[in-house]
C-alpha cells in the first residue's frame, strides 16, 4: 500500500493500528503512482481508489493525520484541504451558533 512508505512516524504508528489497509485496492500498486510530480496526471491514481472499499477510511486516516502529499482516499492535496477548510467552517458555524 503506498502511504505506508509516506507517513511520518506517529502517521505510521496510528497507521499501523488500522486494519482497514488490509483491503486497500492500491496493494501492490507502485507507490510512485499515488505521489505524482507536480502537474502530473492523478487519473490513474484516482482510478484505483475509485473501486477501494476502504476509501473512506482511507480519506478519514490522511485528514486526522494532516497528510500533505499524494491521493489518499481518491482525493489531491487540495481536494483535502478544501473538505478541512469546509469541516473548520462548520465547526466554527456551530460553535458560533
Ligand atoms: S482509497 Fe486509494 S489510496 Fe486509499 S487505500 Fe484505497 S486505493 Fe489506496
Amino acid at each position: 500500500m503506498h502511504q505506508i512508505y509516506e507517513t511520518s512516524a506517529e502517521a505510521q504508528s496510528d497507521f499501523d493500528e488500522q486494519g482497514w489497509q488490509q483491503g486497500a485496492n492500491c496493494l501492490g500498486v507502485d507507490p510512485d503512482l499515488f505521489f505524482p510530480e507536480r502537474g502530473a496526471s492523478t487519473r490513474e491514481a484516482k482510478e484505483v481508489c475509485r473501486g477501494c472499499v476502504v476509501r473512506e477510511d482511507c480519506l478519514e486516516f490522511a485528514l486526522r493525520n494532516g497528510e500533505k502529499f499524494g491521493i489518499w482516499g481518491g482525493l489531491s492535496e487540495r481536494e483535502r484541504r478544501r473538505i478541512r477548510r469546509q469541516r473548520a467552517q462548520a465547526a466554527r458555524t456551530i460553535m458560533g451558533a
